[in-house]
């Protein structure tokens, strides 16, 4: 009986042994797995969801600037760094974007030993650049802004996956296939969507001049507080210029973007008698499970918004 019983549990030792060394081979091969992806870093969120898109759970990826901040001007932390470091792939959108603080992400690179052209990449490459008004000799960087832009970013997001990457070359052209298509559609109904409003209405008033691109593309001319977010913001004589911009149109709203703070344009609704229609996103995408948490839904968000706060009578 004592020899069934110490049988019996021997047998109960040898399959819960065995159940722990299949459940950590398990472990194991799975760590193993997310070890052998590509390692992907983007500076901002906008390219972050292009990069998931494209490379969806065959890549591991991290992004610095986390979602509703200035990504002109911002401070790596440590992670950053390991992050950067590690990265097989990093993507920056360039055009002067992360140029803050005397080239953030210039020093970044510096730090975690890589170089431009080898493991770092402007997704905006093939992009033409519009320039900036205030100091001709810099480039505007919101190129994202215009969706045909963003269909770019994406071709170039998905070659240097692929070339770092071939294995799954196939999948990554699939994912950008489907997805450029997306993209595409969104951006041929933008494109005729504001024309039919009055000229004297069309008029897109926002804190950070963001918006070159999109006005280019969606024929809606654009007005803003400061050129961009790197100068000195709401300055006694950018008010004037924008105030007196506004009081040439017909223009009903005002609206302010979620990665920067709204007082100024409050201070310009006051003025103005105009009311905030919204926010509109520029620089940064939505929290994740928030409306404009991706690039898809933010430049959707957008039209609409824009659309209706041009078109709406004030309450
Ligand atoms: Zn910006």
């Amino acid at each position: 009986m004592k020899r069934i019983f110490f049988t019996f549990i021997g047998v109960v030792a040898m399959i819960s042994g065995l159940w722990v060394y299949l459940d950590q081979r398990d472990n194991n091969a799975q760590a193993r797995q997310e070890s052998q992806k590509l390692r992907v870093v983007t500076t901002n969120s906008i390219l972050e969801d292009m990069v998931r898109n494209v490379g969806g759970d065959r890549i591991a990826l991290y992004s610095i600037v986390k979602r509703g901040t200035d990504p002109h001007e911002y401070e790596p932390k440590p992670t950053d760094i390991t992050a950067t470091s590690e990265a097989d792939v990093i993507f920056h959108n360039g055009l002067n974007l992360e140029t803050g603080g005397s080239g953030w992400f210039k020093k970044l690179v510096e730090t975690s030993h890589k170089q431009f052209g080898k493991q770092v990449f402007a997704a905006s490459a093939g992009v033409t650049p519009q320039h900036l008004t205030t100091n001709t000799k810099e480039v505007d960087p919101h190129a994202w802004l215009d969706l045909a832009n963003g269909v770019q970013y994406v071709k170039t997001i998905t070659k240097q996956l692929q070339q770092k990457d071939p294995d799954n070359a196939a999948y990554y052209q699939k994912n950008a296939d489907r997805y450029i298509a997306k993209l595409e559609q969104l951006h041929r109904t933008a494109q005729t969507k504001f024309v039919a409003i009055p000229e004297s209405q069309r008029l897109l008033v926002t804190s950070e001049g963001a918006f070159k691109y999109f006005s280019k593309a969606y024929h809606v001319t654009s007005a803003y507080i400061w050129e961009i977010n790197t100068e000195s913001q709401g300055t006694p004589e950018q008010m004037k210029a924008v105030l007196a911009q506004i009081r040439q149109s017909e223009v009903k709203h005002v609206f302010v973007e979620t990665s920067v703070s709204p007082k100024s344009m409050e201070k310009v609704a006051k003025e103005t008698g105009l009311s905030i229609y919204s926010k509109i996103f520029t620089d940064s995408l939505a929290a994740e499970g928030k409306q404009g948490d991706t690039y898809y839904d933010m430049m959707k968000w957008n039209l609409d918004k824009i659309y209706a706060g041009l078109t709406t009578d004030q309450s």
